[in-house]
């Protein structure tokens, strides 16, 4: 499924992928994501994100901060049991505890702390690299590149596939290198626009375009095509009730503040 309309252009897009992103960047202010003290950390909560609210995930480093852990060394060093305890606030621990250990080995094999041994790698060599370690999908790869490494590549997740869906620049069953295609397509390649773009989509999806949209608050409102949006006659805008999404929603998966 196209993630473009064929009958908009490239140029057309990038203006309205432009307006989208200054009118959220009013609204919302620049971002400054990710949450994260270092770059591992960035790392470590990009794992842990996957399927639970950010909240959770907040919990889950302060214990590994507590313990002293978070380090790519002490971390590989924790037996799995114990690293799985660590992080049971962010759930499904004992999987999580397996995905985590899976991305500190590979870090460890290409530089452990240094971490500036990345820098000489292509952004398609390292994200297929990332995307060969068990439990990284497109988008914690995509975000670990992103946010934890400043490479320019665009994070496509659950709230991107329903608010660019409405807006009517995609298709709801957009796949991920489809939608991501549109934004990196159209855009310039820019690790601080992608970065803050990803995180506006965020905080608009987390707080205003939800399964049930807050339209009336919404500064995308004058461009948004509302497609799958129904307005209902007694109170149009307001209280505009929509489909849910086909996805399971990770709408809390990510940090939003
Ligand atoms: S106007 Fe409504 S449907 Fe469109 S992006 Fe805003 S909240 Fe979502």
């Amino acid at each position: 499924m196209p993630a473009i309309p064929p009958k908009r252009s490239k140029a057309a897009v990038r203006k309205r992928l432009l307006a989208i992103y200054d009118r959220l960047r009013i609204h919302f202010g620049h971002r400054d994501w990710w949450p994260g003290d270092t770059r591992l950390e960035i790392c470590v909560g990009a794992v842990l994100t996957q399927n639970t609210a950010w909240k959770n995930v907040e919990r889950a480093i302060a214990n590994l901060k507590q313990a002293e852990a978070l380090s790519v060394g002490r971390l590989l060093a924790l037996p799995l049991d114990e690293l799985a305890q660590l992080i049971r606030p962010a759930g499904y621990y004992n999987l999580k505890a397996r995905r985590l250990r899976a991305v500190l080995e590979f870090l460890a094999a290409n530089g452990g702390a240094d971490f500036s041994r990345f820098a000489d790698w292509s952004l398609e060599a390292f994200r297929g690299q990332l995307l060969a370690v068990y439990g990284v999908g497109p988008e914690t790869a995509d975000s670990i590149l992103l946010y934890a490494f400043d490479r320019p590549t665009f994070v496509i997740d659950a709230y991107t596939r329903r608010i660019f869906a409405r807006l009517g620049l995609s298709e709801p069953d957009a796949s991920y290198e489809n939608l991501q295609r549109l934004f990196m397509s159209a855009l310039d390649t820019d690790a601080p626009l992608f970065n803050d773009y990803h995180a506006q989509i965020v905080a608009l999806g987390h707080h205003i375009c939800r399964p049930a949209p807050h339209c009336e608050a919404c500064p995308l409102e004058s461009l948004c095509e509302k497609r799958g949006v129904e307005i209902t006659a007694a109170s149009p805008g307001p209280t505009a009730k929509a489909r849910r999404p086909r996805r399971r929603s990770r709408s809390a998966r990510r940090p939003t503040s």
